[in-house]
């Protein structure tokens, strides 16, 4: 079953999955296969394997990727956008639908590379990342889709409906009849989105909401202000909705949102508890509490994750009042209120 590339999910909506040769072995992408649209949300890593293992399910399915007319990117993660270049190529008329806060990044750091690069070296010292093995290449997308005519930078808050000719690619602000509505959620990323009908009662939840996995959720430069509020607020408005099925970007398909959306908050406050009990101390760099709290299990890339982890709970404190940071000349350092 984890093995089948092609799962009808729900009617007419297949989900794809294809592989990773990570610890998280795998990307559930989705097709929407209907009257009106051949639509693929999220894309897979940009490697061989997945390039197969796409074009294999989309042939099950007696498609190609130059049928594709519209591909919606929860967020610019290399295992979510990581083939759309090629798929563009091969589908030239598809619209991209992609959040405007996700695109701004991958703009910064094409046309800002010695910036971007600046800033996140300044950012590693700061908080007391002083030798790094593993290195940050690999952690970013050095790609910037083209903007076509008819394509959509959302800004969350937008319906698209593909099942009848007459109503494709909507503006309208009324509610539109089976209609996939786009939800802003950042947290995981600034601009990742999630996509809900509210008629299916189905919602492709990409990184947002995930059944057996929390997905990291920290502030690096170029981060919203505050990741944790923004993750938890975000999860906060799904909890609202009425819905059947989660499908998600990665494992399972699941119907107890709520029971894990309670999972994660929980989560996300034991972890918070620990941070604030790191600096029981004394100031503390932000490497200095990923040591305390990680150790070992932060090396190399996952030392970055981390990193981004423990500042975004540790902004949250501070945004609480419970923490604060001080800044030197060369360093951040926090403690307990
Ligand atoms: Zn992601």
């Amino acid at each position: 079953m984890a093995d089948t590339l092609v799962t009808e999910v729900a009617e007419n909506l297949f989900r794809i999955r294809l592989p990773m040769p990570f610890g998280l072995d795998h990307i559930n992408v989705y097709l929407l296969k209907e009257p009106d649209g051949v639509v693929l949300v999220d894309c897979g890593l940009d490697m061989p394997e997945s390039h197969q293992k796409l074009d294999e399910g989309l042939a099950q399915l007696g498609l190609s990727p130059d049928r594709l007319t519209d591909i919606f990117v929860t967020h610019a993660h290399p295992d979510h956008i990581g083939q759309l270049e090629r798929l563009r190529r091969l589908a030239p008329g598809a619209h991209l639908y992609l959040h405007r806060r996700e695109y701004q990044p991958l703009q910064e750091r094409l046309t800002d590379q010695t910036g971007v690069t600046h800033r996140m070296s300044n950012w590693l010292e700061r908080n007391g990342v002083t030798q790094l093995s593993g290195g940050m290449a690999g952690s970013g997308v050095n790609y910037l889709p083209e903007i076509h005519p008819g394509d959509r930078l959302l800004a969350g808050g937008e319906s698209f409906r593909f099942d009848k000719p007459s109503l494709a690619n909507p503006t309208t602000q009324d509610r539109i009849q089976g209609a996939w509505e786009v939800f802003w959620t950042p947290g995981h990323t600034a601009g990742h989105y999630v996509l809900y009908n509210r008629d299916r009662r189905l919602l492709l939840s990409g990184d947002h909401l995930l059944g057996s996995i929390s997905s990291n959720i920290g502030k690096y430069p170029g981060s919203t202000d505050d990741p944790l509020g923004d993750f938890i607020a975000s999860l906060e408005q799904i909890r609202h909705l009425d819905i059947g099925e989660v499908l998600p970007a990665h494992g399972p398909t699941f119907s107890n949102y709520l029971e894990r959306i309670d999972d994660l908050e929980d989560h996300h406050q034991v972890r918070l508890g620990r941070i604030y009990a790191a600096l029981e101390g004394g100031p503390r760099t932000a490497a200095q509490v990923v040591e305390t709290i990680w150790g070992d299990r932060a090396r190399g890339f996952h030392r970055i994750l981390a990193l981004g982890e423990a500042l975004s709970h540790l902004e949250r404190l501070r945004l609480e009042g419970r923490v604060v940071a001080e800044e030197t000349s060369d360093r951040v350092w926090f403690r307990a209120a």
